[in-house]
C-alpha cells in the first residue's frame, strides 16, 4: 500500500477528492492547513499516473498496512446529501439524524460509495422525482446504492443492473443484506418490457448515455422521467443535444445531470 500526499486550496479539495475517487483511490484522509488549504492522503495499491495532477504537488509515500485501514476508517465521516439523506460508513456510531434517511456508504470494489458528486446528483434528484410506488430502474448500479436509496424513498419494483457481473454480485449481496426486493439484470435490460418504467437513474459517463438513449426511450412509460448523470459538465452540449429539452439540469462540482 501506498500513500499519495497532495495539497490544494480548500476550495478545491472536493474536487480533487472526487477525482481521486474516479481514480480507484482505496481510501482518502484530508486535513485543513492554515491559509485556507488542504492536505490529502489518498492510499493506492500501487502507483497511479499523477501527471495530470501536477499542480497538487503529488508526492509518493509507502505505508504500513495496518496503518491505512484505520486511518482512513476514522477519517470518513458522514455526510447529509439533498433533503433526505444521511451517508455513513458502515462502522460510523453516529445516528442518522431525525427526518433523514441512512445511507451506508461502502467502500468496496463496485463503484456507488456515494462520495462522488454524480451519485449525491441522483440522490437529490430521486428524492425529488421518485414519486412512492413509481417503478425504478438503477442503470449500472454498481454497489447498488441508488436502488436501496430507491427503496428507502418508498419505490414500488426496483429493478438493477450492471454490465460488470463484480458489481451485479455486490449489488446483489447488498441489496439482499439491507432487504430490498429488487429484480437484478446483469449485461442488459433487453428483458424488460417497453414502457414499463416510471423513473430510470443512470448514473454512466456521457458516451455510455449516448449509446443507451434507444434503451432509455424503450423502457420509459410516456410520462416517466430520467436522470441521466456521471458526466461533466464539459459534457453537457452533447447530452442536451440527445436529450433534447430536459426538464432540469441540475450540478455539484465539476459534475452535472440532466432530468428528462
Ligand atoms: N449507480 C452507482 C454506480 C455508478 S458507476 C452510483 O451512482 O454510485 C457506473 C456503473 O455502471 C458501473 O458499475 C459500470 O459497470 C456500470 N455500467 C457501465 N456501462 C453500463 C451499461 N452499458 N449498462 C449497464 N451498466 C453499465
Amino acid at each position: 500500500m501506498l500513500v499519495l500526499r497532495l495539497e490544494c486550496p480548500a476550495a478545491e479539495k472536493d474536487r480533487l477528492i472526487a477525482e481521486l475517487w474516479e481514480r480507484s483511490t482505496a481510501g482518502i484522509t484530508e486535513q485543513d492547513l492554515p491559509g485556507g488549504r488542504s492536505s490529502l492522503a489518498a492510499f493506492f495499491e500501487e502507483r497511479i499516473d499523477v501527471s495530470g495532477l501536477a499542480a497538487w504537488l503529488p508526492q509518493w509515500e509507502p505505508v504500513e498496512d495496518r496503518d491505512w485501514v484505520q486511518v482512513a476508517q476514522s477519517q470518513w465521516s458522514p455526510i447529509v446529501v439533498g433533503a433526505r439523506f444521511y451517508l455513513a460508513p458502515a462502522w460510523s456510531e453516529d445516528l442518522t439524524p431525525p427526518g433523514r434517511l441512512g445511507l451506508v456508504m461502502h467502500s468496496g470494489q463496485a463503484c456507488g460509495t456515494g462520495w462522488h458528486a454524480a451519485t449525491q446528483l441522483c440522490l437529490e434528484a430521486m428524492e425529488r422525482y421518485l414519486a412512492p410506488g413509481a417503478t425504478l430502474l438503477d442503470l449500472g448500479t454498481g454497489s447498488g446504492i441508488l436502488a436501496v436509496a430507491a427503496s428507502l424513498l418508498g419505490a414500488g419494483p426496483i429493478y438493477a443492473c450492471d454490465i460488470d457481473p463484480n458489481a451485479a454480485l455486490a449489488a446483489r449481496d447488498r441489496l439482499r443484506a439491507e432487504g430490498v426486493a429488487a429484480g437484478l439484470f446483469i449485461g442488459s435490460t433487453r428483458s424488460l418490457r417497453s414502457e414499463s418504467i416510471d423513473l430510470i437513474v443512470a448514473n454512466l459517463n456521457a458516451e455510455t448515455l449516448l449509446a443507451l438513449a434507444p434503451e432509455i426511450a424503450r423502457l420509459r412509460k410516456p410520462a416517466a422521467r430520467a436522470i441521466l448523470s456521471g458526466f461533466p459538465r464539459r459534457h453537457l452540449p452533447r447530452l442536451r443535444a440527445a436529450f433534447p429539452s430536459p426538464l432540469e439540469i441540475l450540478e455539484r462540482q465539476d459534475w452535472a445531470a440532466l432530468i428528462i
